[in-house]
């Protein structure tokens, strides 16, 4: 079975994510991506870049070519314009000249395919077409675009003679083709300028721009398919240059097949590329995942030393460092309206017998019961937590009532007192447990710790196997524990207001005084005259009782060796016992004060004979050793007491006072005083009778063969001149004289 919380129930930091290497890879993703965007965005614009440079030169040069090919076809005209001959026979109009000198000659050497000569009013004196002579009258079908070229070359001539004589070349649709066409005065070749401005005899050509010219274009220049495209068939997007005249816009273009140096780099590149990525890619994967792994590992790891770090190793459970900040995070986020939310606190009642008796392993597996057993009753949202050695906690949440708190707290003790298979053994173990309310009675998880802390001592006090609900009256007699503490320490170290009474020890005679118990008194500057009962357990359970022991037993030593009495019993605690140097202690003492140590009894309690171990029967042996008498104190009121007389560690038993008083009440009162003594004989121990208030008391006592009583019948508690005064007066014949002979103290290892 699991039994460890549920996961919902952890401190918030408990739900780690590995989120270092999701960054990490989203960093790197995002980058490699945004890296990639950058590339290819460059990349194409360095393309485009590079294309629309292209185009752009070729469109320049396609543009240059044209324009050179005008002043080829003018450079053509110059030939046939230039000369006396040429000025004086067109001014006659010699046609047979004109025919073999400039139309035939024209057409054989250059292919122009037209050609007309102009006299000084525009009339067409000689026409050639196809390198035919023909009509003059054909030059009508093209005048109208050709006159307006003619009108400004005469314009340029009237004002620049000089350049007029140059003439001007355009381009214009003649026979629906693209054609360049030149118009040139005719001037003499001694001195063109005698030539009148503007009224000479002008020379027209006409090329056809055909497909051999844009074939040999695109050999010249390395641009393929140039061909003419006329305006209407031309496409958007296409590579292309308007071909325009001064006269008429736009007669088409001349469009070729665009070369994309960037495209073609970037498809020779693309194969190289693509793998270059691909291989990154691929590292900067394996890298990442080994990242994720390294990372995935530490996380591992870190999750590791957190949860032993806030878990009991032995059980799983939380542990104290977790119930701690569970507690905190529950009570911060408790609000007045939720339910209510209460703390227990778990201690078993005997873990420390199965520890000694059946081993550690036992005692680990009973650790290991106890939690599956806690965990198997909790709620749903409930926390169990093992807060060391036999120590458990549950935080209970969603209570609706007391009720609830007190049936989780009767269901816990109910299983802890079902018996526990230990390694084949049986165990009956039980628990104490503490609680406390957070809405009752704190909301502060320190105080609320304190509060449990304090109804469990409580519950431990009130006898085993119950458990207590703090009630604020608690606290009440937890301040006045500190204010006792306090003042006995001041008490203590100054030596003051402490005291010791002796309650004298009678025969039955009720004459003869035996001995005495040493009492300790307490005056307190305010409360006045303290009762043992209030202020030893207080001495006991906040460790000032070795020191009161301590002070006690001198005290009382010191007094015996004063008066004529045969011995004092002093009272021990069991805690003092416990202390490995209590033996030595106390025969040092007898040494120091030189007293017989016939002359001490000491008083302890059955809850020291309950943990019997090694040691504690071993001191109690030496003392027994040394001469010193042992007395089993309020016998009958602790545990199976019987068991210990018959391992015959004691010398003595005193009956409590709750038996005596029910003598002479019933039957089974003196039954069971009778059976104690019978016992206490068959042993061959002393018998005193405590509390032994009326006649009735003393008779019976006398008829079961007590042999020693204490009681107010006899006598109270009394100062020490009392009661030398009483030894002296009542049995001056059985006063103790101490012997002449020195004390024997037997040494012990
Ligand atoms: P105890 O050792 O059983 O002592 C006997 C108690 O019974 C004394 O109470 C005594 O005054 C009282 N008593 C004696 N005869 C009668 C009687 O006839 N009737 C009634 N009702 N009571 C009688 P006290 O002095 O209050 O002491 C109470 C307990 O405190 C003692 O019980 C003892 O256990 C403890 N104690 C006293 N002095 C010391 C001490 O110095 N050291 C330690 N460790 N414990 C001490
Ligand atoms: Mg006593
Ligand atoms: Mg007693």
């Amino acid at each position: 079975m699991a039994y460890t919380l549920r996961e919902k129930a952890l401190p918030r930091h408990h739900a780690r994510h590995p989120s270092l290497p999701y960054q990490i890879t989203f960093a790197v993703v995002a980058l490699g991506l945004l890296g990639l965007a950058l590339f290819c965005t460059f990349t194409y614009w360095a393309m485009l870049r590079v294309d629309a440079n292209a185009a752009a030169r070729e469109k320049t040069l396609i543009s240059r070519a044209i324009d050179e090919r005008i002043d080829t076809v003018r450079r053509e005209q110059q030939k046939v314009t230039v000369g006396d001959d040429v000025f004086y026979l067109t001014m006659l109009g010699d046609t047979a000249w004109m025919t073999e000198n400039i139309g035939a000659w024209m057409y054989s050497s250059y292919g122009h395919e037209q050609g007309y000569v102009l006299d000084d009013r525009n009339t067409v004196i000689y026409a050639m077409r196809q390198g035919e002579t023909v009509s003059p009258a054909r030059f009508d079908e093209v005048s109208g675009r050709i006159l307006p070229l003619v009108r400004r070359v005469r314009q340029l001539a009237s004002e620049d003679a000089a350049a007029g004589n140059l003439g001007l070349g355009d381009v214009m649709t003649i026979d629906g083709r693209p054609s360049i066409v030149t118009v040139k005065p005719i001037v003499p070749g001694v001195d063109p300028e005698t030539s009148v401005p503007g009224d000479a005899f002008l020379h027209v050509a006409v090329k056809h721009v055909d497909n051999a010219f844009f074939a040999s274009l695109g050999e010249r220049y390395l641009v393929a398919n140039v061909r003419f495209r006329p305006r209407e068939t031309m496409l958007d997007g296409q590579n292309a240059v308007p071909i325009a005249g001064r006269s008429a816009w736009h007669l088409g273009y001349v469009a070729w097949d665009r070369e994309r140096p960037g495209l073609q780099l970037i498809q020779e590149a693309a194969p190289g590329l693509a793998t270059a990525l691909l291989v990154v890619a691929t590292l900067v994967a394996l890298l990442l995942q080994r990242i994720r792994r390294a990372a995935a590992q530490v996380h591992e790891s870190e999750n590791r030393a957190h949860h032993l770090a806030y878990h009991d190793a032995l059980t799983g459970l939380p542990n104290r460092s977790l119930l701690r900040s569970h507690l905190e995070r529950s009570l911060n986020t408790w609000s007045d309206a939720d339910p209510v939310l209460a703390l227990h606190y778990i201690d078993l009642d005997r873990f420390k017998n199965v520890n000694d008796t059946l081993g550690h392993p036992a005692g680990d597996e009973l650790i290991r019961a106890v939690a599956r057993r806690l965990c198997a009753i909790v709620g749903e949202n409930d926390m169990v937590a093992r807060l060391g050695g036999d120590e458990f906690a549950i935080v209970q949440v969603r209570v609706t009532g007391r009720a609830d708190v007190e049936r989780l707290a009767d269901a816990v003790m109910r299983s802890m007192t079902q018996p526990f298979d230990l390694l084949g053994n049986q165990v009956f173990v039980g628990a104490s447990a503490g609680i406390a309310i957070a809405s009752e009675t704190a909301s502060e998880r320190a105080d609320l710790s304190r509060k449990a802390d304090i109804a469990l001592y409580e519950a431990k006090g009130a006898g085993k196997g119950q458990y207590c609900v703090f009630y604020p009256e608690l606290d009440d007699a937890v301040h006045e524990k500190q204010a006792i503490e306090r003042d006995l320490r001041v008490a203590l170290t100054d030596d003051r207001g402490l005291h010791l009474v002796y309650q004298p020890i009678y025969a039955l005679d009720k004459q003869t005084i035996l001995g005495a118990e040493a009492l300790v008194r307490w005056d307190h500057p305010v409360r006045g005259l303290l009762s043992p009962a209030l202020f030893v357990p207080v001495a006991e359970e906040r460790g000032l009782i070795q020191q009161l022991g301590s002070w006690v037993l001198r005290e009382a030593c010191e007094t015996v060796k004063t008066l004529d009495l045969p011995w004092v019993a002093v009272n021990v605690s069991a805690i003092q016992f416990r202390d490995p140097t209590f033996t030595r202690q106390v025969l040092d003492l007898l040494h120091e004060l030189d007293l017989d140590p016939t002359r001490l009894q000491l008083e302890i309690t059955e809850g020291l004979l309950l943990d019997l171990t090694d040691e504690v029967r071993e001191a109690l042996a030496a003392l027994r050793l040394a001469g010193i008498k042992i007395a089993l104190d309020d016998f009958g009121t602790g545990y199976s007491s019987l068991q210990y007389l018959h391992r015959c560690v004691v010398d003595k038993i005193k009956i409590d006072r709750s038996f005596v008083q029910r003598l002479r009440h019933s039957r089974e009162g003196d039954a069971i005083v009778r059976a104690i003594l019978d016992l206490a004989h068959g042993l061959d121990l002393t018998v005193t009778a405590e509390g032994v208030e009326t006649v009735e008391q003393h008779k019976a006592l006398t008829e079961f063969g007590c042999s020693e009583l204490q009681g107010f019948l006899l006598s109270k508690p009394l100062e020490v001149r009392t009661l030398q005064a009483k030894i002296i007066i009542s049995q001056p014949a059985n006063r103790y004289v101490p012997s002449s002979e020195p004390a024997q103290y037997r040494e012990i290892a």
